[in-house]
């Protein structure tokens, strides 16, 4: 479950909001999908390649995908403890 998606009362203020999400959900979600992309498309594409004689050429596509998907989802996950959640009303950060 997202907090975002809630109302909460926010401790500080006491109003009720919907609380911000990290500033850096997409920049740190991008930076992540990119190097796991390179991880899982070139190394462990890379490798079966070598293994397989080319038919890892083929798998480098999909488990790039796979690395960005994967690596978009940690690095907003990430971003949420680094950043955290914070209250539109006063700045306020959820724990
Ligand atoms: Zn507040």
């Amino acid at each position: 479950m997202d907090v975002t998606n809630l109302d909460v009362k926010c401790d500080s203020c006491g109003i009720i909001v919907n609380p911000k999400g990290p500033k850096h959900t997409m920049l740190y979600g991008f930076a992540f999908a990119i190097v796991f992309a390179l991880f899982f498309g070139l190394f462990i594409g890379g490798s079966i390649g070598i293994a397989t004689a080319g038919l890892g050429i083929a798998a480098t596509i999909p488990l790039g995908i796979l690395g960005a998907y994967f690596g978009y989802k940690i690095g907003s996950w990430l971003a949420g403890i680094l950043d955290g959640v914070s209250c539109p009303e006063c700045g306020h950060y959820f724990g």
